[in-house]
């Protein structure tokens, strides 16, 4: 049968209906639809979970999520590996930390929950070899690809909560990679660390090993958290370069950054559908990602709900690629507060906004979590007042009665845990 991509391009148009999601350039939208119908095609039936909508357009396709995907985890993948096999897999390999052991032939991994369950999924070699490629071509910038060219091997460190031979599968003659195992102390890496080119890990651990050990790297890569901005100029100031970004999930590598600091979407992988917050008129840049990964044939990402918030950036970025980028990664949807508004509706208080309220009180750190009508609020460097006054400020100017706030002691976090500054608890009912 052959290709129907102008059927196809206007589906994948008609997402794209938000004045700010502006088209990307023609010929690579076309690409793109094209490599969208042929997926839809041949890899959805081998689906379970699809079977009863194989022939139907994108946008007829059910949305769903982590939790869809838990339910049903052999209906997602071409195998029909239960996610019994998967997680017994998983569990072994991080007990033992051997990440080499597979089912069916294919890779498990295990992405580090930061609340409820873990993410489990399946990737191919073939999968693993694009995923590395694609990575290793968008992050490699001209400085470090000197060093290849003039003394290989470019020295990568690489901080990760969890490992998997997703990573191993990165290592070449030209480019070695530190594993550097959160599970243990920062401190035990500080040798390791020592001469590498290239740093990638959470931007909370980035800082953090700023006080540990001065290094001129020539690349800082933040990954697995969001890059808040006081981390960026505080990792910035101390090694001399602009900080980095990759986001990626267990949904596969969905953008990395560029000079002009928006994070572009890896369109050539994925499509994106967004899913606008609107928040009473208050706002209307601010979406969920929906993602087809048109690429990934082990277990399907289709229209898949992340746990993201993303700010769109208005038309094409300065930096000449194509494609749609975004101005940040935000946060997941958890860091999303909510406050009563004058009427019975609520209104949403994004963590870009929380943070830009609580920078003005200039606390050295904190952590926000809010109980159903209470915040609690925990400070380091800042009174009480100075916040209180702050969120007060900003509960007026999104029309709505100030939070109760409460302070409460430092949480307890482990290292292996994601840092999460702000956190919806419980939100109002
Ligand atoms: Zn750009």
């Amino acid at each position: 049968m052959p290709d129907s991509p102008s059927t196809e391009s206007i589906a994948v148009g008609a997402t794209f209906a938000h004045d700010r999601w502006l088209p990307g350039q023609r010929w690579y939208d076309a690409r793109r639809a094209r490599a969208l119908a042929r997926f839809l095609r041949r890899d959805l039936p081998r689906a379970s979970f699809y079977a009863p909508y194989v022939g139907r357009p994108l946008a007829e396709l059910p949305v769903v999520d982590k939790a869809t995907v838990l339910a049903d985890f052999a209906g997602f993948n071409r195998y029909g590996v239960t996610l019994e096999q998967a997680m017994d897999v998983a569990r072994e390999a991080e007990r033992t930390r051997d990440f080499t052991p597979t089912v069916h032939g294919v890779t498990v991994g295990l992405s580090s929950g930061t609340s409820g369950r873990p993410g489990v999924f399946l990737v191919s070699d073939r999968e693993r070899r694009r995923w590395a490629g694609a990575l290793m071509a968008q992050l490699l910038a001209p400085a470090s690809l000197r060093i290849v060219a003039r003394r290989a091997p470019l020295k990568v460190a690489l901080f990760l909560r969890a490992n998997s031979n997703l990573y191993e599968t990165l290592g070449s003659s030209r480019v070695e990679f530190r594993y550097c195992d959160l599970t243990r102390p920062l401190e035990e890496h500080v040798a390791a660390v020592s001469d590498v080119d290239v740093l990638v890990g959470p931007p909370s651990v980035l800082r953090q090993l700023t006080t540990l050990v001065a290094l001129r790297p020539t690349q800082v890569i933040a990954a697995a958290e969001t890059l808040e901005p006081d981390d960026a100029a505080a990792i910035e100031a101390a090694y001399g370069v602009p900080v980095e970004q990759i986001y990626q999930a267990t949904e596969g590598l969905l953008g990395v950054s560029c000079p002009e600091r928006r994070v572009h979407l890896n369109e050539g992988y994925v499509h994106i559908e967004p899913q606008w917050l609107d928040n009473q008129g208050l706002d209307d840049e601010r979406f969920v990602p929906i993602v087809t990964d048109f690429t990934r044939t082990t277990q399907l990402v289709v229209r898949y709900r992340l746990d993201d918030v993303l700010l769109a950036a208005d038309g094409p970025c300065p930096c000449g690629r194509p494609g749609r980028s975004v101005r940040a990664v935000l946060g997941r949807c958890d860091d999303v507060l909510d406050l009563r508004g004058t009427d019975v509706q609520t209104v949403s208080v994004f963590p870009d906004v929380l943070r830009h309220a609580m920078a003005f009180a200039r606390p050295n750190d904190y952590r926000v979590e809010q109980h159903g009508e209470i915040w609690r609020i925990a400070l380091r460097g800042a009174t009480a007042e100075q916040v209180e006054r702050e969120i007060g400020d900003l509960a007026e100017r999104l029309h709505a009665p100030p939070p109760k706030l409460e302070t409460m002691p430092w949480p307890v976090e482990a290292a292996t845990d994601k840092r999460r500054r702000i956190r919806r608890v419980r939100g109002l009912d």
